[in-house]
């Protein structure tokens, strides 16, 4: 049996257009056979289901290829990796990936992941278990002793709750990709970003130049993709050079990383919500802020919109994601803030914003032939909105306003089930932001007088 959809406007992202008074036409495995005008559409045989969205804009389900599923809204790199054991991490995984799925994203990427625990979700949403968004999911990322997720000192080492996998040689790299290959992962992360500088400020590649070939090469040999962490105008370089299907933040690029972008195919995926969230939402008394994040953050948006300006207008192709999972970016909150960023900072027009959290995005995900437009042949996974995101992109930010969610056709009926953070993650061991000498007891009892804690 045929399912027809009406749709007030429809923006298919097979082009820029939002086109009214057309008609989506799918089976009963939710394939769309018609995409069009109403007028050209299948006759309604009597018995088939007729949806009126004909007071909506309907468009193809958002995708976010950067959230990471088992950080549970995480308020320290502790909280990722070391509080909650894995089993729970997936559990609360997938209460979140639902979360997001209410919110109009219909498909995610989660790129580096603890153990096997977004491969899991994953894989209880594809079997029919729960419903949830399509997942494309890593293993833990990539790791040398050099790199971000190495963050614990030389004498802890790497938990093996943490997202990180550390590897101390080419052997092990290697080793490691064919056991996250054969776990199943769609994607492997390198952690390509160093923790060390050069004296102008610059940040060393935690691996060098023929190590990143090596581990891609291997990574492509076994029909994976590749997707790396890389902030450093040399870790960027390096997996341009590498041919990396997707290079996350790429903040200092230069026209020589651009153009081994062109070259080598690899699109960028800005990911600049966690930013500008950290930057604007951290309040004054919050570690990030007593530390000089906030102040850090600020210097590196200006810089990385001025940057990925420039390789948007130079054809780098360009994939929304947003960072989701920690305290600054909980799920199912923010996750079309990067498509407003898109368009108020990177120079997009709202059309063009739209393709890049559909079609664009589409191309890095597992399911890439079946969504990310609307056309026949693909997946009817489509959000039905109040208003239109091309006059205002901001509306989807809205949760208000999806008015429907559909997956292979089935609308989506998600409960707004509310929950306890602090059963979920709060294990920050964090207990204050001041070292209380008597010199700051009196300053602070000059702003108003202290209270014993008994009282
Ligand atoms: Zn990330």
């Amino acid at each position: 049996m045929k399912t027809h959809v009406r749709c007030g406007t429809l923006f298919s992202a097979g082009d820029l257009e939002g086109r009214p008074g057309q008609t989506l036409v799918h089976d009963e495995h939710g394939i769309l056979e018609f995409v069009g005008p109403t007028g050209q559409a299948p006759k309604v045989v009597p018995g088939e289901p007729v949806l009126d969205y004909s007071r909506q804009f309907v468009m193809p389900g958002l995708i976010d290829v950067h959230t990471h599923l088992a950080y549970g809204n995480a308020k320290s790199e502790e909280d990722i990796d070391l509080y909650s054991p894995l089993e729970f991490r997936a559990l609360r995984g997938l209460f979140f990936a639902q979360k997001m799925l209410a919110a109009g994203y219909t498909a995610l990427c989660s790129p580096g992941d603890a153990g096997q625990v977004s491969l899991s979700i994953r894989n209880a949403i594809r079997a029919g278990l729960f419903d949830g968004p399509r997942v494309t999911a890593a293993g833990p990322y990539i790791t040398a002793r050099q790199s971000l997720t190495d963050w614990y000192p030389s004498w802890i080492g790497v938990p093996s709750t943490s997202i990180g996998r550390l590897v101390r040689s080419r052997d092990e790299a290697i080793e490691e990709i064919r056991v996250q290959a054969k776990n199943g992962v769609d994607c492997v992360k390198i952690a390509l970003d160093g923790i060390q500088r050069r004296p102008d400020g610059s940040l060393i590649a935690a691996f060098t130049e023929e190590e990143t070939a090596v581990m891609v090469r291997e990574i492509r040999r076994l029909g994976r993709k590749a997707v790396v962490h890389a902030i450093g105008r040399e870790a960027t370089l390096y997996a341009a050079r590498a041919g990396v299907d997707l290079i996350f933040h790429a903040y200092d690029l230069d026209d020589e990383c651009i153009d081994a972008m062109l070259e080598g195919g690899s699109a960028i995926a800005p990911t600049l919500t966690f930013h500008l969230n950290t930057l604007e939402f951290t309040q004054p008394h919050e570690p990030a802020a007593v530390k000089g994040r906030v102040e850090y953050e600020r210097r590196t948006y200006e810089r990385s919109c001025r940057n990925l300006a420039k390789a948007h207008k130079a054809g780098v192709p360009m994939m929304a994601g947003t960072d989701s999972g920690f305290a600054v970016t909980p799920y199912g909150e923010w996750h079309a803030r990067e498509l407003e960023i898109f368009v108020n900072d990177l120079g997009f027009t709202p059309a063009e914003a739209l393709i890049a959290a559909t079609r664009t995005n589409a191309r890095f995900l597992a399911d890439s032939e079946r969504v990310g437009r609307l056309e026949p042949g693909r997946c009817a996974d489509y959000i039905a909105v109040d208003g239109s995101p091309l006059e205002n992109i901001s509306i989807l930010l809205d949760k208000s306003r999806i008015h429907a969610v559909h997956l292979s056709g089935r609308r989506m009926a998600l409960p707004a089930r509310d929950y306890d953070p602090r059963e979920v993650t709060d294990a920050s061991l964090t207990n204050w932001s001041n070292v209380y000498t008597q010199a700051r007891v009196a300053e602070l009892r000059r702003d108003k007088p202290l209270r014993r804690a008994a009282e």
